[in-house]
C-alpha cells in the first residue's frame, strides 16, 4: 500500500469534507392526498401508506386550535 509522504493538515481534511452532505431522499406525490412525501415513508399529511391508513393524523389539528 502506498504511504502518504506528508501528513494532511486538519484544515485540508476538513475542506475536503465540506462536500459531504446528507441527501434528503426522494420525494413523490402521495397517491391519497397528492401532497409531496418521502418515498418508503408514511404520508405525514393523511397517514396513508400502501393504500391503507396506518396512523391517525391529529397533531396538526391540535396545533391550529392553540
Ligand atoms: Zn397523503
Amino acid at each position: 500500500m502506498a504511504l502518504p509522504k506528508r501528513r494532511h493538515s486538519k484544515t485540508r481534511g476538513r475542506k475536503r469534507r465540506t462536500h459531504w452532505k446528507i441527501a434528503s431522499g426522494n420525494l413523490a406525490k402521495c397517491p391519497q392526498c397528492k401532497e409531496l412525501k418521502h418515498n418508503h415513508r408514511i404520508c405525514p399529511v393523511c397517514g396513508y401508506y400502501k393504500g391503507k391508513q396506518v396512523i391517525e393524523v391529529k397533531v396538526k389539528e391540535k396545533k391550529k386550535k392553540q
